[in-house]
């Protein structure tokens, strides 16, 4: 299972305000890996602090069926999601890029940090990808897991021969 945290790791963390007072973020696109993430049977969540509609919208297109806003404990979040989806821990990769994220990071099996992460989360993270939050790193991650279990070449084959 891949669990996300939303902004600085979706997100560049850039947070858009109308006049209105509605909330805007911009979540870069990473669809064919996502897709193919969710093709090989994994599962895909959100662990958030913050709550917002968009995040609800945005989850739709990256196939995310686990989503947990407005968090003030993100261990307490994460061991629920995990209970919901019936995943282990150590079968969980988790991506974070801010203190609040260190207790997910800290319990899961591979601790994903970005590359515009706090010195924290990089410290304890197994992975710090090259992609900075909302650049990348969530496709980057993706596409790193792919490779280590050995489908990726099937993946990109397949595109290939459409
Ligand atoms: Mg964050």
């Amino acid at each position: 299972m891949l669990v996300l945290d939303v902004d600085g790791v979706l997100t560049d963390g850039s947070i858009f305000y109308t006049d209105g007072g509605e909330e805007l973020k911009s979540f870069m696109c990473a669809t064919a890996r996502a897709e193919a993430l969710s093709s090989l049977g994994k599962r895909a969540g959100i662990i958030t602090g913050r709550r917002s509609a968009n995040c609800r919208t945005a989850r739709k297109g990256i196939d995310i069926a686990f989503v947990a806003q407005g968090v003030s404990d993100k261990k307490v979040a994460l061991v629920q999601v995990l209970a919901d989806a019936g995943v282990k821990a150590e079968q969980t990769c988790v991506m974070g890029d801010d203190i609040v994220d260190l207790p997910m990071l800290r319990t899961c099996g591979l601790a994903v940090a970005v590359a515009d992460a706090c010195p924290e989360a990089k410290e304890d993270a197994d992975y710090v990808t090259e992609a900075r939050g909302g650049r990348g790193a969530v496709r980057e991650t993706i596409e790193m897991i792919l490779r280590a279990q050995g489908s990726w070449q099937a993946l990109v084959a397949r595109y290939r021969e459409i």
